[in-house]
């Protein structure tokens, strides 16, 4: 039993680090219940549970919100305080696996932390930059899930994109990212981000139930990667004592980067310090 569950987890983790498919990684009718994962960190293997969780409670809610404020949604942080998180997102799929390295080398050289919410599509296309990414001490790995979708257990759309349709999905679309960057990288993440931003209250409260804080925004920063660095920059600059930054770090062709480079010196000025999301209380 014990060697079957080896090879079993030696597979996926090849498989996860040839990125030869884009299919899931994790077998697709994986049991959330006992996995053995490889520590890519250390090499040794370790034995976790994933959470188990009751669907029954959550099967007689009826959602009574969609959006991106929904109940139980964090947008800030809880302080009075000149700080400001900026996180920045990694949609990844077919027009979102790029790789921002001029937004990311300028937050290392200016030594700025951020938060950085990565799907797992993201992952699959920039094995060796996630590594990179995760092992970095300024960086915080947190996660935007694992296809990319809203995220409500009966439905639903946002920006064109079909949102989960049940509590199975919902969990599944957390999990199973959470999975793949404990195996990879032996972090356990508890802030999720749903692919757009938009969720109903009861997923919101299913993705409580795994251990996770739902964090969207109050600034949104570069509006999906469309603004130009002009707009990046005001945006930035609407900041107050809290404030939750949402930009994305997959778009190199996009006016973020420059508009980040602009505002983080303007921001400085007025007193402002920048954190990760870690240990910050949300609110
Ligand atoms: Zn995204």
């Amino acid at each position: 039993m014990k060697k079957t569950s080896f090879f079993l987890s030696l597979l996926l983790f090849m498989s996860i680090l040839q990125g030869c498919q884009d299919t899931l990684p994790l077998e697709s009718n994986h049991a959330p219940n006992k996995e053995t994962y490889i520590d890519a960190k250390t090499s040794e293997w370790e034995r976790f549970t994933t959470p188990t969780i009751v669907m029954t409670p959550f099967k007689t809610l009826e959602p009574q919100e969609w959006g991106e404020q929904v109940t139980g949604v964090k947008t800030r942080i809880k302080t009075d305080n000149k700080k400001i998180a900026l996180t920045f997102d990694a949609c990844g799929g077919d027009y979102g696996s790029g790789y921002d390295e001029e937004l990311i080398s300028f937050l290392i050289e200016e030594n700025i932390p951020a938060t950085l919410f990565i799907n797992q599509r993201w992952i699959m296309a920039n094995q060796e930059i996630f590594l990179e990414l995760a092992n970095h001490p300024n960086f915080q790995i947190e996660n935007h899930g694992t296809e990319h979708l809203p995220l409500s257990v009966n439905g639903g759309e946002a920006w064109g994109i079909q949102a989960t349709t049940s509590p199975e999905e919902v969990y599944e679309e957390v999990m199973q990212n959470h999975e793949t960057v404990q195996a990879l990288v032996g972090k356990k993440m508890t802030l999720f981000r749903s692919g757009t931003a938009y969720y109903d209250e009861v997923a919101v409260k299913i993705v409580q139930s795994l251990g996770y804080e739902v964090v969207n925004y109050d600034i949104l920063g570069d509006a999906g990667a469309t603004y130009t660095s002009e707009q990046v920059k005001n945006a930035l600059l609407q900041a107050k004592p809290g404030s939750i930054a949402l930009l994305h770090m997959n778009q190199p062709q996009s006016g973020t980067a420059e508009g980040v480079k602009k505002a983080i010196p303007l921001l400085r000025e007025q007193g402002f310090e920048f954190v990760t999301l870690e240990g910050e209380i949300l609110e």
